[in-house]
């Protein structure tokens, strides 16, 4: 906030300006000059040029799950494409973001994986997807969902829409957060701080997915914030982790989860560990109980993410009684386990996929 007191101190503006602007951003969602009815008419379009630039154009959207699940394929002003999905519960709203334009990890399940890394992005442009998601939240547009059963399953579906607010934000959309580490933090910082600052997200609500990197995990240790890590481990072993994860031969399971560990004890947020189960790779019962003997006692929860097939590629998800026999053997061990649900599989919902098909 005092940075944008400065910048509308040197346009000329009284600084609480700064304040009225930040109300309308991060509380009504808007950046359009007419609409800022407290502000003077001469000084509104001069501010909004100046302070809240439009910087993602919706290039796609999509729906699906009766118009509880939105995609949007987003251009930046240089061109490149990024991917953001809002997702309507019952009881709240995710919105899975980006956080690069495309990644560098290579991971060979992975549509943006495959597509390489074209550049950061930056605080505004991560903050952007959550804000959007927010407006079209508050414009009704998105219809509520009956809860499953009992007596407020019909309420649930009479629910305004516009009494809804993103309630979480996942760092799961394109990219590695951890290897756009200061606009990342940044982005959290603005998504969690109270109106006018920021968004008023809880960072309890705020999860940061990372491949990996060691000590970015470490540095995230020590930033005070209070968000859920959740570690894309895919494999429990470091010969097959090598291949489905390349950044492994850099930092090993044992480095991973010893950092993973550290984070849980500083914080007492539980690490989400992330599995995709991918058919005859990491499937098998003897990987389920080696990942289940890692994690026990553990500060942990393990999420199975059946794989969403990229296009072209030979995997694909796990076999139903597969899938079942691997959830038991990790519950066996002790280790909190469920299965994602499969939201958005037919709008190419898996990270990267709705890019992907745009560049052909
Ligand atoms: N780069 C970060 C965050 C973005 S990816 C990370 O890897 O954690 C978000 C999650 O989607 C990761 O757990 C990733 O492994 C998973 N994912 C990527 N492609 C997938 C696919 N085709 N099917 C299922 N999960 C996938
Ligand atoms: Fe990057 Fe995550 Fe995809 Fe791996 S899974 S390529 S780290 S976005």
């Amino acid at each position: 906030m005092a940075e944008r007191r400065a910048v509308v101190a040197e346009l000329g503006e009284p600084p609480y300006r700064a304040a009225q602007l930040s109300r309308h951003y991060f509380g009504r969602f808007t950046q359009q000059a007419d609409e800022m009815s407290d502000l003077p008419r001469a000084s509104r379009d001069m501010l909004a040029d100046a302070l809240l630039p439009p910087l993602l154009t919706a290039e796609r959207e999509l729906s699906c799950d009766a118009g509880t699940t939105r995609k949007t394929l987003w251009r930046a002003f240089d061109g490149a494409l990024i991917e953001s999905v809002l997702m309507r519960y019952p009881d709240r709203v995710t919105m899975c973001v980006s956080s690069q334009a495309g990644c560098g990890m290579g991971c060979p399940f992975c549509a943006t994986g495959q597509a390489g890394l074209t550049r950061n992005l930056s605080t505004a442009e991560i903050v952007a997807q959550v804000v959007a998601g927010a407006r079209l939240l508050a414009s009704g547009q998105v219809p509520g969902v009956a809860s499953r059963g009992g007596p407020g399953g019909l309420e649930g579906s009479s629910h305004r829409a516009d009494t809804a607010r993103v309630s979480n934000v996942v760092f799961m959309g394109m990219g590695e957060p951890l290897a756009n580490y200061a606009s990342v933090v940044a982005a959290v910082r603005r998504l969690t701080d109270p109106v006018p600052e920021g968004l008023g997200i809880s960072q309890r609500s705020v999860t940061v997915s990372t491949v990996g990197l060691v000590p970015a995990i470490t540095r995230l240790r020590g930033e005070g914030l209070s968000v859920t890590l959740a570690v894309s481990l895919h494999a429990p072993d470091d010969e097959l982790r090598d291949t489905l994860v390349p950044v492994n031969q850099r930092w090993k399971v044992e480095e991973v989860l010893a950092a993973a560990w550290d984070y849980a004890a500083a914080t007492g947020r539980r690490v989400s560990i992330e599995y995709a189960l991918i058919r005859d790779i990491n499937d098998q019962a003897w990987r389920a109980d080696l990942l289940g003997s890692l994690l026990a006692g553990r500060l942990a929860h393990v999420n199975l993410i059946p794989l969403n097939p990229t296009p072209g590629s030979k995997w694909t998800a796990s076999r139903p009684a597969v899938q079942r026999e691997f959830v038991r053997r990790v519950a066996a061990a002790g280790v909190p386990v469920t299965v994602r649900d499969t939201r958005g599989r037919e709008i190419d919902g898996a990270c990267g996929q709705l890019a992907a098909s745009a560049r052909q």
